[in-house]
C-alpha cells in the first residue's frame, strides 16, 4: 500500500466551530461535505478529543467557516495545533453568533454554514457528525478559497495528529526520506542559512529571520535556541525539528 495515495483525494478547510452555553470553540478541519440536497445535510468528521467533539455532542449544533486561501501558517497554528483546552480561542477573534447559537467565524473566511445534528456516527477514534442545515451565507464573495491541497502544496502545512489525514512521518515513503538526507550536506555546505522544519505543523525555522514571536533574533543558528524555545505555530519543542 502507497500511504502517498490517499494525498490525492482533494479537500477544502474548514473551522469546525460549536458551543457549549456561553462558550465557543473551533478546529480546523477538512472532512466536511454535503451529503443530500433535499433536505440539505452536511457531514463533518471529529476526533473524539477535540473539544469541539464535545461541545457539538452536547449542543446539538455546528457551524462550517469556509476559510479563504490568503491565510498563512499562524492562521492555521490557532485553530488547528493548539487546544480550546488551553486557552480560548475565540477571544480578539472577530466572530458573529448564528442562528444556531454556534459561532461564526469572520475573519480570512468567505462563508459559512450552520446546521443541527440529526444523527451522529462512531468511527472508533472520530465522531461522523450529520448536520441538517439551517442558515448558510458569504462572508465575502468573490474569494477563492483553501484547499487541502494548497494548504500542502503552497503553505507547507502539515495534518495535525488529530486529523482524519494524519499521516504518522515514519510510514511516509522512504524516497521521501532519502530526498531529504540526500540535502543535508548539499545545503551545509552550499549555505551558511540554516532553515529547520516542524515535523508536526510544517512551521519552517529559518536562522537568517530568527523567530520573532519568542525575540529570538535574526542570524541565531538553531542549535542556539534556548532549551526551552517551543514552535510558534503549533508549541512542540526542539526535537521534533529536523532540517530541511
Ligand atoms: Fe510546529
Amino acid at each position: 500500500m502507497n500511504i502517498d495515495s490517499m494525498f490525492t483525494i482533494t479537500y477544502g478547510l474548514y473551522i469546525l466551530s460549536s458551543k457549549l452555553g456561553e462558550k465557543y470553540n473551533g478546529h480546523i478541519n477538512n472532512t466536511c461535505f454535503q451529503v443530500t440536497a433535499e433536505p440539505p445535510q452536511f457531514a463533518v468528521c471529529s476526533h473524539k478529543d477535540n473539544l469541539t467533539s464535545d461541545y457539538i455532542k452536547q449542543s446539538k449544533v455546528f457551524s462550517i467557516s469556509v476559510i479563504q486561501e490568503d491565510v498563512d501558517l499562524n492562521y492555521i497554528g490557532h485553530w488547528g495545533f493548539k487546544s480550546g483546552r488551553d486557552f480560548d480561542k475565540f477571544k480578539d477573534i472577530l466572530f458573529k453568533v448564528g442562528v444556531t447559537g454556534a459561532p461564526i467565524v469572520l475573519e480570512k473566511t468567505v462563508s459559512y454554514i450552520e446546521c443541527n445534528v440529526v444523527r451522529e456516527i462512531d468511527l472508533g477514534t472520530h465522531w461522523l457528525f450529520i448536520g441538517e442545515v439551517q442558515d448558510a451565507d458569504f462572508i465575502k464573495k468573490n474569494t477563492p478559497v483553501l484547499t487541502y491541497s494548497y494548504y500542502r502544496n503552497v503553505i507547507k502545512g502539515l495534518s495535525p495528529k488529530n486529523a482524519p489525514t494524519f499521516v504518522d512521518k515514519s510510514k511516509l515513503s522512504q524516497l521521501k526520506e532519502e530526498n531529504i538526507k540526500v540535502k543535508v550536506p548539499e545545503k551545509v555546505v552550499s549555505a551558511p542559512k540554516e532553515e529547520y522544519i516542524c515535523s508536526v505543523c510544517g512551521y519552517v525555522y529559518d536562522s537568517d529571520e530568527g523567530d520573532p514571536t519568542s525575540g529570538i533574533k535574526p542570524g541565531t543558528h538553531f542549535r542556539d535556541l534556548p532549551e526551552d524555545w517551543v514552535c510558534p505555530i503549533c508549541g512542540v519543542e526542539k526535537d521534533m525539528f529536523h532540517l530541511v
